[in-house]
C-alpha cells in the first residue's frame, strides 16, 4: 500500500498510466489467494480524519481514546500540518493491529487506502472550473497476487464496489486544507492553531462540545438545519470542521460572522 509514499503522481506517471473510471484492470483479493494479509504488514498507513472517525464508531472509542491507543503522530510534513499513522506491531513483523488469521477485524469500517489498493487516486482542483479532477494508477506490490487472478474490473465498478466515493469526498476537503497550508506556509501557525487542527480533525467529540458548549453559534451564521446536522451528523459535522479551519487558520469565507459577530479569543 505504498500509494501514501511521498511521490507526486501527477508529475512522476506516464500518462499512458494513468486510468479514468472508464479503464479496467485485473485483480481479485480474498481468503483464496495465497498471500491473503500479507499487505497488511510492514506498511506505513496514514490516517485520514475520515478513517478516525469510522474507526472509533466500529471500535466504540472516545477519539482520544482511539488516538492514544492506535495511532503516531508525525510531524513534517510539506503541507506542516501533523498527520496521524496507524501504530504497527513493535516487532520485525509490524503487523496491523486490526489482521487475524481470517482477516481484516475491521474490514466494513477499514481505511480509504486498503479500499482502494491496488489502486492509487491522483486529484487537484482545477483553476478553471474549480472541479476536482481525478486519475487512477495501479499500484502493484511484488508481493501481491491478486494481479494473477482472472477477474476484471472498471476502476468505477472497483470505487462502487469497496465503497471508496465517500473517502474520496472527504479526503479532497483535508487535501484542500493541506494546499493551503502548503501554498500560504505554516511558519505562522502557532501551537494553538495547529491544536485546533488536531481538535477539528481528529477529535470530534471534543469539536462538538467546543461548538456547542463555548459561544460559537453566537459569533458565526449557521441556520438551524446546520446546527441540527452538525449536532447529530458526524460527516456533516467533519465536513463543518474543514470549513472552519480553512476561515480559522487561512481566512478563508468559507463560512460566515454573523453581522455583529466577534471572533477575539
Ligand atoms: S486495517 Fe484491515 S485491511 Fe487495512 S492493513 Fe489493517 S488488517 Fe489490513
Ligand atoms: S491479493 Fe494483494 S491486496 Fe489481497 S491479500 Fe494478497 S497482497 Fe493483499
Amino acid at each position: 500500500m505504498d500509494q501514501t509514499a511521498r511521490w507526486d503522481p501527477r508529475t512522476s506517471l506516464k500518462n499512458s498510466d494513468r486510468m479514468s473510471r472508464n479503464d479496467c484492470f485485473q485483480f481479485h483479493c480474498g481468503p483464496t489467494v495465497p498471500c491473503f494479509t500479507e499487505c497488511c504488514r510492514k506498511l506505513d498507513l496514514a490516517l485520514t480524519p475520515y478513517d478516525v472517525l469510522r474507526l472509533c464508531k466500529r471500535l466504540d472509542m472516545a477519539p482520544s481514546d482511539f488516538l492514544d491507543d492506535y495511532t503516531v503522530i508525525k510531524a513534517g510534513s510539506r503541507h506542516g500540518f501533523p498527520e496521524f499513522s496507524l501504530k504497527m506491531g513493535m516487532d520485525g513483523e509490524r503487523l496491523c493491529p486490526f489482521v487475524s488469521e481470517n482477516g481484516c477485524t475491521v474490514y466494513e469500517d477499514r481505511p480509504g487506502a486498503c479500499r482502494i489498493y491496488p489502486l492509487g487516486r491522483a486529484s487537484s482542483k482545477s483553476r478553471s472550473t474549480n472541479l476536482n479532477e481525478e486519475f487512477y494508477f495501479l499500484v502493484k506490490e511484488p508481493h501481491c497476487k491478486g494481479f494473477e487472478q482472472s477477474r476484471r474490473w472498471a476502476v468505477d465498478e472497483w470505487i462502487c464496489d469497496q465503497e471508496i466515493e465517500q473517502y474520496n469526498r472527504l479526503n479532497d476537503q483535508l487535501m484542500e486544507l493541506y494546499m493551503l497550508g502548503f501554498r500560504r506556509g505554516l511558519a505562522q501557525l502557532s501551537t494553538q492553531q495547529l491544536q485546533m487542527f488536531v481538535m477539528a480533525c481528529y477529535n470530534l467529540a471534543k469539536f462538538r462540545e467546543f461548538i456547542f458548549k463555548t459561544s460559537f453559534l453566537t459569533k458565526f451564521q449557521l441556520s438551524i438545519n446546520e446546527i441540527d446536522l452538525i449536532r447529530n451528523d458526524d460527516v456533516a459535522l467533519l465536513e463543518f470542521s474543514f470549513k472552519w479551519l480553512k476561515f480559522a487558520l487561512f481566512g478563508v469565507a468559507s463560512i460566515k460572522l454573523k453581522s455583529d459577530g466577534n471572533i477575539a479569543s
